[in-house]
């Protein structure tokens, strides 16, 4: 399907056919659906431990046919050549499409992660919002003539890189990926999308919104498959102009190997071990909220989960008190149900993991305060996991220092400021923190001093897609987000144009 020059901005220009998110077994390489060749994935879900679909997954062949296709189609649809608020038009409709179809996509979702409903309808929004800001802040972007030295007009301008390789982690589908593809489509690059093993039905359910909305065929490939072998060859192929990747630590640092041999950009969003500080002057409610909020929310599987919680001494045992009475009330339950406040984690082999960490915190001498179990009865069958909070271990301990990704938080006592910036930067991570506290020039300060990407004051977990995002440290390199996120996914070039007519004197 090409682009029309004149396609008209809104929902009317979305067809309604598409109304079941579809779970076929079928790939899209290069414009064509198309089962893989592939191991089998089993998607199951996580609330019952069924097997809802069966996919077969990608092979290292298929990059090669997505990336050469992707070029391909962004050369016959001259979709780099397309001007900024014709893309723009395309990429208006990808959000509308995704709006028109959240419900069907957030019960998918819920199907495949767990995440409760609520949780997977604000990311259906938040990926619509992402490709409509995206279309708004292509339509405004500017190149600079820059101050000249002679006779000549100077100018900055932004190209598209060519193809960009996105990889992408199971815990927020279709945001995640929209943070990608909407920036990287924007810039005019064709994208090849490599979803994860255990949430790749969103990933392929937004290609066919895009084929919907009028996005040129071939430019956006999803290849869902292992990242060994999959996201491997995607990164290495030598056509793959840039690496977008968010995911763990050790992946990102694999790929920022890669990168550096093939000297393109990279962007790595990464994990963390985000400290949430409790002063004693802070609103103990809004506090207790914001930390189960911080920790607790999506089950703890959370890049930015408030897992180290620091409470000033004074109020350390008053304070710990209600945030142990307090996550023992939480509704551990199916995503699908309104009441559930803590959904199933994504796999059940990923629960076992959380318990083996919980285990082996006890054998260093933590004392479970809450959970540290997984809940029988109706709960049997699926992979949850009692919210926990482990008390009486250091900060040095193997689980205030590696990430859980479940719901486990440790509470540690701080005596002053510097006392807590000391702990909270002893940690490899630097990607969010989280302050409570009345005076805010202390909040100022400890935000000053902490080393993150993102710090919440009095408020936790909230986003904007105009706010860049990054991490410091080994949480990341390079930002997402924001009117600058376009840029990431473009290169500079500067141009000098002659104004005299003359020749240059030296050659006289
Ligand atoms: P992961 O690193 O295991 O996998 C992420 C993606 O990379 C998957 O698609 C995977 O298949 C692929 N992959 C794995 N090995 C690869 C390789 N050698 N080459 C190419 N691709 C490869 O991470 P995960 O378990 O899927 O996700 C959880 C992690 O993601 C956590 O550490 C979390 O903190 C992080 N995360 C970070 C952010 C952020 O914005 N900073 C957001 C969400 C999640």
């Amino acid at each position: 399907m090409t682009l029309s020059s004149a396609a008209p901005v809104g929902t009317a220009a979305v067809s309604t056919q598409l109304r079941e998110p579809s779970t076929r077994d079928e790939i899209y390489v290069a414009g064509q659906w198309r089962q893989g060749s592939g191991a089998v994935i089993e998607s199951v879900d996580p609330a019952t431990g069924d097997v809802f679909a069966t996919l077969h997954s990608a092979t290292p062949g298929d990059v090669g046919t997505a990336v050469e296709g992707g070029l391909a189609a962004a050369a016959q649809s001259k979709w780099a050549d397309q001007l900024p608020h014709e893309r723009a038009a395309v990429l208006y409709r990808i959000g509308n499409a995704i709006d028109a179809h959240a419900t069907e996509i957030s019960a998918l979702q819920t199907r495949n992660t767990g995440k409760t409903l609520t949780e997977t309808r604000a990311l259906a929004s938040s990926a619509a919002a992402t490709f409509r800001y995206i279309a708004a802040a292509l339509e405004t972007m500017e190149d600079e003539i820059t101050p000249a030295r002679g006779n000549y007009l100077s100018m900055s301008i932004h190209e598209p890189i060519g193809v960009i390789g996105a990889i992408t982690p199971w815990n927020s589908p279709i945001a995640s990926e929209a943070q990608k593809v909407a920036p990287a489509l924007a810039a005019g690059n064709a994208v090849v999308s490599k979803p994860p093993v255990w949430a790749p039905w969103i990933s392929l359910y937004l290609a066919r919104l895009c084929d919907e909305a009028g996005l040129p065929r071939g430019l956006f490939s999803v290849l869902p498959g292992p990242g060994r072998t999959v996201g491997d060859a995607l990164a290495r192929h030598p056509k793959i102009g840039k690496i977008t990747f968010t995911g763990g630590t050790s992946t990102g640092r694999t790929l920022g190997h890669v990168a550096a041999d093939k000297i393109i950009p990279v962007t790595l969003e990464l994990g963390g071990k985000s400290p949430t500080v409790v002063f004693a002057d802070a609103d103990m409610d809004q506090a207790l909220a914001g930390v189960l909020y911080g920790i607790f929310s999506s089950s703890g599987q959370s890049c930015i989960a408030g897992s180290r919680v620091f409470i000033e001494r004074a109020v350390y045992s008053e304070f710990v008190d209600r945030l142990v009475s307090a996550a023992n009330e939480l509704r551990v339950g199916p995503g699908t149900d309104p009441g559930t406040q803590v959904a199933p984690l994504i796999t059940h082999s990923h629960r076992d993991h959380v318990a083996s960490m919980v285990d082996e915190a006890r054998s260093e001498g933590a004392v479970v305060l809450a959970g540290g179990y997984a809940p029988g009865g109706d709960l049997a069958d699926g992979a949850y996991y009692r919210p926990t909070i482990l008390a009486g271990l250091s900060n040095s301990a193997r689980i205030c220092q590696e990430e859980v990704f479940g719901p486990v938080a440790v509470v540690l006592p701080f005596e002053d400021e510097d006392d807590l910036v000391r702990q909270a930067n002893d940690s490899v991570f630097g990607l969010a923190a989280g302050i409570w506290t009345g005076d805010y020039r202390k909040a100022w300060r400890t935000a000053r001093r902490i080393d993150a990407g993102t710090v919440w004051i009095n408020t936790y977990k909230q986003f904007s897609i105009s706010t860049p995002f990054s991490g410091t440290k080994e949480s990341g390199l390079g930002t997402e987000k924001g009117r600058d996120g376009i840029r990431s996914y473009m290169r500079q070039k500067s141009i000098y144009l002659d104004l005299s007519g003359q020749p240059i004197p030296w050659s006289r």
